[in-house]
């Protein structure tokens, strides 16, 4: 299908030094030539596809040179979107990149809505939806693990495996026609029921794998929201800085995408930790106090992880064990701040109100204990099964969504058959398991939904 020519601005505003205009479609090349001289005096149409060069942009009309430019030429379909791809490299801040941009569509190109780019490479067959997706979840993985779930589905992992529980499927549904053509023959139903529990039965079993993986893969998307909590004095800021120092949030550089760092991210042993609401233990002492405002409590509330800060130099008070109370239920790691002066604490009793919390003992100060806690923070998270580098996540809300309703479909199937339900009726169910599983990768979706989602991401992509 032939698509007109788009064209924007594919780095996100003001950051760094370069920007790029990208260009896609039909046009792309000439639209380009219009607006750019070679330093070489060749014509972009001329030269090799995949190569970069180097000339300056020029309004046509007023022929006054806007910018100092690097062109790269490439030519569909071994392209991102398969169609003919420039992109204009230029050095200059927003003014000079929005010139080129508008510069390009004076000469013919349309701007591009956000995530066209995407979009076409989805239409024109060179990813799947799922793929495209995890374009956007790229574009936001936060630490190197996220963007390694991110990664291995743009790979299609996901895909793969969808397709083959489709296939499955498929194959199920094949047979189960055959019994209702033939229902004459007497073992074909037989056969066909002990089929349908057994596939259905394994396919079940792989839909709620994948669903075991989704909160794991949105955490490792979003980040552990992490809230550090204790009286005054015991050392949370500390444990904050120390936290953030060790393990500067990662940003990795992939050409083009958004850059943002937020400031309390950090990747503590893989685990992307958000740490919330720090900006208040930084400027207030008195998390305790806040503890009472309802606020805090939403805050406390929400949160993955607790890291609850005791001062072992100091008996325990009636302020700890409230905090400890106020945490109940919840993922908590307790830390026994500032072993390295005299000890007052009484570690039975810690031990006992903490119940099945960890409990790490630390010397903020002299630097002690922190990897005792990094390795709790990352054992409790993994629990040894997400290190397997191979493993498929799901963490995209669609995904998780539709295959709950496949695991519910599939359960249906299996009820019916459990029930002695007519099979023309199973039939239905599991066909719609197919169709729900199809949806993840794109093949069953409505156009509507394409633009819907394709309109999330940003500009540019
Ligand atoms: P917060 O009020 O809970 O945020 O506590 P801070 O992190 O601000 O620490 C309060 C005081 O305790 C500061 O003077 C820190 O230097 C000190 N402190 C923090 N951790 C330790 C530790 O492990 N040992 C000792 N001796 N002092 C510590
Ligand atoms: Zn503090």
């Amino acid at each position: 299908m032939e698509y007109g020519t788009i064209a924007a601005i594919s780095t996100p505003m003001g950051e760094g030094a370069i920007a790029i205009v990208r260009l896609s479609g039909e046009e792309a090349i000439e639209i380009a030539d219009r607006i750019f001289r070679s330093a070489g005096g060749s014509k972009l149409a001329e030269v090799p596809s995949h190569t970069i060069h180097y000339g300056r942009i020029i309004d046509p009309k007023s022929k006054e040179i806007a910018e100092e430019v690097m062109v790269s030429v490439m030519k569909g379909p071994r392209t991102f979107t398969r169609e003919n791809v420039v992109e204009i490299n230029c050095h200059g801040g927003i003014v000079s990149v929005n010139r080129v941009l508008q510069l390009a569509l004076n000469a013919g190109a349309e701007l591009a809505e956000p995530g066209e780019f995407t979009k076409r490479a989805f239409l024109n067959g060179r990813i799947d939806l799922s793929q495209a997706e995890a374009v956007m979840d790229l574009i936001r993985a936060k630490t190197d693990r996220a963007m390694g779930v991110a990664l291995g589905q743009m790979e299609g992992r996901l895909s793969k495996l969808i397709r083959g529980l489709r296939q499955d499927i498929i194959e199920t549904v094949a047979h189960v026609e055959v019994n209702i053509d033939y229902p004459e023959y007497d073992d074909v139903e037989e056969m066909t029921h002990r089929l349908l529990v057994e596939k259905a039965t394994h396919i079940k079993a792989e839909l709620q794998k994948l669903l075991q993986t989704s909160e794991q893969g949105k955490i490792l998307r979003e980040g552990l929201s992490t809230v550090i909590i204790g009286r005054p004095n015991v050392g949370k800021s500390s444990l904050l800085n120390s936290l953030v120092q060790e393990n500067k949030a990662i940003v990795t550089d992939i050409p083009g995408t958004t850059r943002d760092v937020i400031e309390e991210y950090v990747n503590v042993r893989g685990v992307p930790l958000r740490l919330v609401d720090t900006a208040g233990i930084r400027e207030t002492e008195d998390i305790v106090e806040r503890i009472g405002v309802e606020r805090s409590r939403q805050v406390l509330k929400e949160a993955d992880l607790i890291l609850l800060v005791l001062n072992s130099a100091d008996e325990l008070t009636k302020e700890d064990e409230q905090l400890f109370v106020a945490v109940e239920g919840m993922d908590v790691i307790v830390i026994s701040n500032k072993t390295d002066l005299p000890q007052k604490v009484d570690m039975d009793r810690v031990r006992e109100i903490a119940g099945n919390h960890q409990i790490v003992t630390t010397s903020l100060l002299e630097e002690e204990g922190i990897d005792d806690l990094e390795q709790a923070i990352a054992g409790m998270f993994f629990q040894g099964q997400l290190e397997a580098a191979d493993m498929t996540y799901v963490s995209n809300n669609r995904h998780i969504a539709l295959l709950h309703q496949a695991l519910q479909a599939i359960d249906d199937v299996l009820s019916g058959i459990d029930m002695g339900t007519p099979i023309d009726i199973i039939q239905i169910d599991l066909t719609r398991t197919w169709e729900l599983l199809g949806e993840i990768i794109g093949d069953t979706v409505q156009e509507s939904l394409i633009d819907q989602l394709f309109s999330q991401f940003c500009l540019g992509k």
